[in-house]
């Protein structure tokens, strides 16, 4: 795990001066993360690497994972798809079920800290311990046109926190606390973001029998409907019309998402007969994931709905051209025509595709700018002092905050 003083040659000293200084003041303060998976997703991708770097910092901090069934997730998968704003059926029973893992979790699950902070809808209830101490509710998702039925239901946790923390400024709600802006970000000294030998970005290529010579097209994501991944082949499918390329759609499950290994299958029959589509199903692999995002020529990210979107980051780091749906936290990233191009619809991915593999140049000065666009605004730096910064604010009584 990389120390801090290895961020200063990407980051400046005087960035680390600032997160120490800020560190220094929240000594006497125990910080407790609550998500729903210790793997797969952004949000475990993030607390992976924030809550070590915090620890040496010298914030007492510690990170628990909520237990749930397979029921429950099923339940909350319904909620997460209702809040991006997909028709769910959901009933009572949906509610109950939600209602009685809660209370097993409010039961079993020990809160340890001052600052208690909790990610997204799974483990909203646990605010029912409230007692003395602050906390705060993350909320990575896109809910820009929630169900309200759902939304509501929620409300009636989200209203017991002292603060909220969304992704975009399109996300924020009618609530009576503060609502905070702070967007994720990504780790340029993970095996997800470092720098790989040519060699490793090769043996990648040749495990996944891809050819190095030919234009690869890649989206890295969950097998999930919001991230589109039919829609991704059918883009390529166009784009193969007038382009000799290839299309790797790579991802993994995650623990809280039991719909992805139906969606996975739905993918592989789309793709049978096209021997240039791979479908990898891949096992939590950061070195992997970064060697198969350096290798391809375009990454595309073709959400209908999307939080934040941590891969378009990912590859923007690796000043790969990106062609990302414009939703959710995209926007934020990436600048139409600056540090990438950004899409509505299948024609629109495919013609940007197009665009990018028939004009390399532009292609690179995209993904330059996009380097320097997440170099200054989504690394891991950021998002701790914006941390750091919230967690001083909870105890601040003025009314006027100075970030
Ligand atoms: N990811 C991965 N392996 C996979 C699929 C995704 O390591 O098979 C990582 C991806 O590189 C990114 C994160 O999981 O770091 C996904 O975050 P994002 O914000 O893009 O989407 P989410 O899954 O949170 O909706």
């Amino acid at each position: 795990m990389p120390q801090l003083v290895e961020y200063i040659p990407i980051v400046g000293q005087a960035v680390i001066d600032d997160l120490m200084l800020a560190a220094d003041r929240l000594k006497d303060k125990t910080v407790q993360m609550v998500n729903s998976t210790a793997v797969g997703g952004g949000v475990a991708e993030i607390l992976n690497r924030m809550v070590p770097l915090l620890k040496e910092m010298g914030i007492n901090i510690r990170w628990d994972v909520i237990r749930g069934g397979a029921e429950f997730f099923s339940v909350t998968k319904k909620f997460h798809n209702a809040l991006h704003g997909k028709k769910e059926d959901i009933t009572q029973h949906d509610f109950d079920i939600f209602m009685e893992t809660s209370r097993v979790n409010i039961e079993q699950l020990e809160i340890a800290g001052d600052i208690i902070y909790i990610h997204d809808p799974q483990p909203a209830a646990l605010v029912t311990k409230r007692a003395g101490n602050k906390w705060i509710w993350r909320c990575h998702i896109d809910v820009s046109r929630p169900d309200k039925v759902v939304w509501n239901f929620l409300n009636g946790f989200i209203e017991k926190y002292d603060a909220v923390v969304f992704s975009s400024p399109d996300f924020s709600q009618t609530l009576p606390m503060r609502q905070f802006l702070i967007s994720p970000s990504i780790d340029p000294l993970s095996d997800k973001n470092k720098d790989l030998p040519p060699e490793m970005i090769d043996a990648v290529l040749n495990k996944y029998q891809l050819d190095g010579s030919r234009p690869i097209i890649t989206q890295i994501s969950r097998f999930d409907r919001l991230k589109d991944p039919v829609g991704v082949i059918e883009a390529y499918l166009q784009v193969k019309k007038r382009v000799d390329c290839q299309l790797v759609l790579a991802g993994g499950t995650a623990a809280d998402d039991p719909e992805s290994v139906h969606v996975f299958e739905e993918v592989r029959e789309k793709a049978q007969h096209d021997h240039d589509i791979h479908i990898l199903l891949m096992p939590q692999n950061d070195l992997e994931v970064n060697a198969l995002q350096r290798a391809s020529t375009v990454i595309i990210q073709k959400s209908i709905r999307e939080g934040f979107g941590l891969t378009v980051a990912e590859a923007l780091w690796k000043a790969k051209p990106v062609v990302a749906s414009a939703v959710g936290g995209i926007p934020l990233q990436i600048t139409h025509k600056y540090s990438g191009l950004l899409c509505h619809s299948i024609e629109g991915a495919a013609f940007a595709l197009k665009q990018l593999l028939n004009a390399p140049e532009y292609a690179r000065k995209l993904g330059e700018n996009g380097r320097e666009h997440i170099r200054n605004n989504f690394l891991l730096t950021r998002h701790i002092r914006d941390y750091l910064l919230l967690f001083l604010s909870l105890y601040q009584t003025e009314n006027v905050i100075f970030f």
